[in-house]
Formats: C-alpha cells, sequence, structure tokens
C-alpha cells in the first residue's frame, strides 16, 4: 500500500468500508477523521447484522481464546446437553471438521499466551474509546461502566488458579471471588440457589447494541461520510489504478478498500484470491421488554454460558454457538432454552413479551481477529473475524486499519492479526 492518503495533492483518497456493523462503522469513522473521503456499502441499515443483538459487554479484560487446552474434553458434554453452549448440526460436520482441526491446534498450551496478549490489545481500551465515541456523537448514555458477574450454584466456587483465570489475572483483570449473600448484594434480583461468584472488572457494557451503531453510522454522515445501502456482487484490484465493486447499485471505485463484512468476509476475501477459515458461529438472545427487574452488572452462568444484561430494548439472555453454516434457517428451541435458564438465573423475571434473535459471529479458529492488508492486493485491508468480542474489540481495531490505511506508523505490534498465519 501506498504511503499517500490523496491520489493527488488536495483531492482527498476515496475509501470504501464494505459492513456497516459495528466494526466497519467504527473504521468508516476513523478515517473519515483522518481526511478520507469514505463511503459504506452495506446490503442492510447500519447496526441490523450481528452487531444488533449481542450481549453488549465491553469486556475489557478479554483474553482468553475460545480454544484452550482442554476444551476438546467439555464438547461431548455440551454436545449431549440440549440446552448446552454449544451445537454442531450433524450434516454441517463434514464441512466444519477442517476449521474444528484449526480450532483445536490454536488451543496448544504454547500458543495461549501470545494470543492472549494479542487479544488483550484490541479489548483492553474499549471502555475509553467507546465513552469517547458516544460522546463526541452526543450519546453518552449508551456506555456505561460495569463489572462481569460469573456465578454459580455450586458453593466451592471457582479455581481462579485455573488457566483462564490465570490468564486474565496475569493480564491486569481485578478477580473478587463472591458468596452467595455477597451476589445477592450486588445483584438482588439473582435466584439464591446462585452460592458462589466472581467478579471481573473493570469493563462497560452499552445499553443498546443497535443503536449505538446507528448513532456511530449518524455521526459518521455528520462528518461528511455516506452510507449506501447495497449488496457488493464483485471486486476486482486493479495492477494500478482503484479497486473496482460491482454492486447492486452500481459500480463503484475505491483507492483503499476495507472489508469488513462479519461472517460474510471469507467469500469477498476468496473473489481476490485469498482463502480464509472464517466460520459462522451462531448465537442467539431474548429479550424481555417488561422485565420487571434490573440488573446492575452483567451475569453470567457459569455452566451454560449464558449472559443476561439491563439494556434500553429490555433484559437480554444472549448466548450458546451454533455452527450450520451462513445459511441454515435459525433453530429457535436454542432461544428458548435461553429463556428457559434466564428464568432459573432470575426467578422474579417477567418473560411476557419476549423477542427472539439469532446473528451470526465471525469466527476464527485461533480467536484472534484479521487486521492488515491482503496479500493479493495491498489497498485492500481485513477488519474481520472478531467472534466472540467483536463489539469490544471494533474501535481498536478501527485506529489500527486508519492508521495502516494511512500508511502511519503504528505503535502495537499487529503481526498476531496478519491474514498469512492461516
Ligand atoms: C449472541 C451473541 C452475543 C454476543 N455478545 C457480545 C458481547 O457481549 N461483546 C462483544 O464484544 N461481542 C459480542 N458478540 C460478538 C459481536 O456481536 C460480533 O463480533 C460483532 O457484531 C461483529 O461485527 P461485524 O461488524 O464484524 O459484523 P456484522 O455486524 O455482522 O456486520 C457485517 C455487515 O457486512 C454486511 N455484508 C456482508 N457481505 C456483504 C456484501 N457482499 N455486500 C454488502 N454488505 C455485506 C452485512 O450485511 C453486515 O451488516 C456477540 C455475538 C452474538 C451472536
Amino acid at each position: 500500500m501506498s504511503n499517500q492518503p490523496s491520489k493527488s495533492p488536495g483531492t482527498p483518497a476515496r475509501a470504501i468500508v464494505i459492513g456497516a456493523g459495528i466494526v466497519g462503522v467504527c473504521c468508516a469513522l476513523e478515517l473519515r477523521k483522518k481526511g478520507f473521503d469514505v463511503t459504506i456499502l452495506d446490503r442492510v441499515a447500519p447496526g441490523e447484522s450481528c452487531s444488533f443483538g449481542n450481549a453488549g459487554v465491553l469486556a475489557a479484560w478479554a483474553c482468553v481464546p475460545a480454544s484452550m487446552p482442554g476444551t476438546l474434553g467439555q464438547v461431548p458434554r455440551w454436545l449431549l446437553d440440549p440446552d448446552g453452549p454449544l451445537a454442531i448440526r450433524p450434516w454441517y460436520l463434514p464441512r466444519l471438521a477442517p476449521w474444528l482441526v484449526r480450532f483445536l491446534r490454536a488451543g496448544r498450551a504454547a500458543r495461549i499466551p501470545a494470543i492472549a496478549d494479542a487479544l488483550l490489545a484490541v479489548n483492553g481500551p474499549t471502555v475509553a474509546l467507546y465513552k469517547a465515541l458516544a460522546k463526541e456523537a452526543g450519546a453518552p448514555e449508551l456506555i456505561r461502566e460495569s463489572a462481569y458477574l460469573h456465578v454459580s450454584r455450586d458453593p466451592q466456587g471457582f479455581d481462579l488458579d485455573a488457566p483462564d483465570w490465570r490468564l486474565r489475572k496475569e493480564r491486569g483483570a481485578t478477580l473478587t471471588p463472591l458468596a452467595g449473600g455477597e451476589l445477592r448484594e450486588l445483584e438482588p434480583a439473582l435466584d439464591p440457589a446462585y452460592r458462589s461468584g466472581v467478579m471481573v472488572a473493570p469493563q462497560g457494557h452499552t445499553t443498546n447494541p443497535g443503536r449505538l451503531v446507528k448513532v456511530l453510522a449518524e455521526y459518521f454522515q455528520r462528518l461528511g461520510g455516506e452510507v449506501r445501502q447495497a449488496e457488493v456482487l464483485g471486486l476486482s484490484p486493479q495492477p494500478s489504478g482503484p479497486v473496482r465493486l460491482e454492486t447492486t447499485a452500481g459500480e463503484f471505485a475505491a483507492d483503499r478498500l476495507v472489508v469488513a463484512a462479519g461472517a460474510w468476509s471469507a467469500k469477498l476475501a476468496a473473489w481476490i484470491g485469498v482463502k480464509i477459515p472464517l466460520e459462522a458461529e451462531r448465537g442467539y438472545h431474548v429479550t424481555f421488554a417488561e422485565p420487571g427487574i434490573e440488573l446492575r452488572h452483567t451475569v453470567t452462568e457459569a455452566k451454560r454460558m449464558v449472559i443476561a444484561t439491563s439494556m434500553e430494548p429490555g433484559l437480554r439472555v444472549a448466548g450458546t454457538a451454533e455452527f450450520a453454516g451462513l445459511d441454515a434457517a435459525p433453530n429457535w428451541r436454542r432461544a428458548r432454552a435461553l429463556a428457559r435458564l434466564a428464568k432459573r438465573l432470575l426467578p422474579g423475571l417477567d418473560t411476557a413479551r419476549p423477542s427472539e434473535w439469532m446473528g451470526q459471529r465471525p469466527a476464527l479458529p485461533d480467536s484472534l481477529p484479521v487486521i492488515g492488508p491482503a496479500p493479493t492486493a495491498p489497498d485492500v485491508v481485513f477488519a474481520f473475524g472478531h467472534g466472540h468480542t467483536g463489539l469490544t474489540a471494533a474501535p481498536m481495531t478501527a485506529r489500527i486499519v486508519a492508521g495502516m490505511v494511512a500508511g502511519e506508523p503504528l505503535d502495537l505490534d499487529v503481526s498476531p492479526y496478519r491474514v498469512e498465519r492461516f
């Protein structure tokens, strides 16, 4: 990639971002602030895909990859439990197998510290960056400081010397063990059957992930950026000259192109000859519009890995990982299982008026995103694959992307995010 953002003196370079999820919108904002002439292209309105319905956690402490030593041993138990945290549709297993092999390989003990450091580098600054962005955009109420409460029915509590807890502790997270009474002081709505917990800080949460994306997209437009609703159908980088995009709204040309198309990004990368092991890891939520109770923190049920957060649209319970590819119909039984777990966790919850949702996390086997230029087309920059922490990592990803596109020196080692690792 050339180091100059402008094609000719005085003319801002044209940058296109494919994807109006949280990652694409944050990238577009940072590029606009650097003076690029920026257009976002998405087939849907901003924040309508995976970024719409997540659990809202700004997980500044998140550094534990999904694949860890010992993960394989837990898989049969998870798969056998119909309300469990993991489901694989049997017909999809042969297609998923190569990804699973890479996933398990990524979980070798020797690789974990480097992955954890690279995760923390993009996740750690999240709360401060979002607070600044939401304030600039005129909606500071969308970001709150909070803590993450892991809760369990087991009175023995959590083994804070286990590898996952050690990773967090060694990287600066504050872990506070809690007994049942202390849990209920923090969250009175919790079922008394929950007898132990751990409070993890620092973190924050957004009170409305979908509105957050829309507010940031509107702010981007106020700064002079453009949002166009169009599906990108093909990409042709030119040896010299702009990248050409074929879309449902006609042809576009970009001096710099950012691919932030979430779980669909592998298809776009393949158009320019780059193969990426990206899977759609489907998750569900149920939001109760009139819950009758409120949580102050994010509460996660240790065994089932469901996350409950109070939000503007209501009390949301989100989670589960399901592998069935990009196009299979949702299995709403998984959302109903979340609703049952929510009632178990919070017995006073009014479960009338639930709304159900399914979204596709862009999942790479080593839990790290791809951030960096395409090896086949240096004016194309990839920004996708954030899996479980895309909301958290979006603002830092955007800073890295904007710095790369502008040809500025970066004060962070970006080699762990290179696509060439696959
Ligand atoms: C149940 C659940 C809970 C979660 N909880 C959290 C959480 O608490 N904290 C956290 O940090 N993360 C969480 N996540 C993960 C987070 O939501 C995702 O990592 C993040 O939303 C991904 O953002 P994105 O912008 O990459 O993708 P998306 O939001 O999916 O956006 C990608 C966009 O690209 C567009 N696109 C794709 N192909 C094309 C094309 N050819 N032409 C035009 N447009 C195209 C799509 O239409 C889409 O709008 C959760 C996810 C789920 C499912």
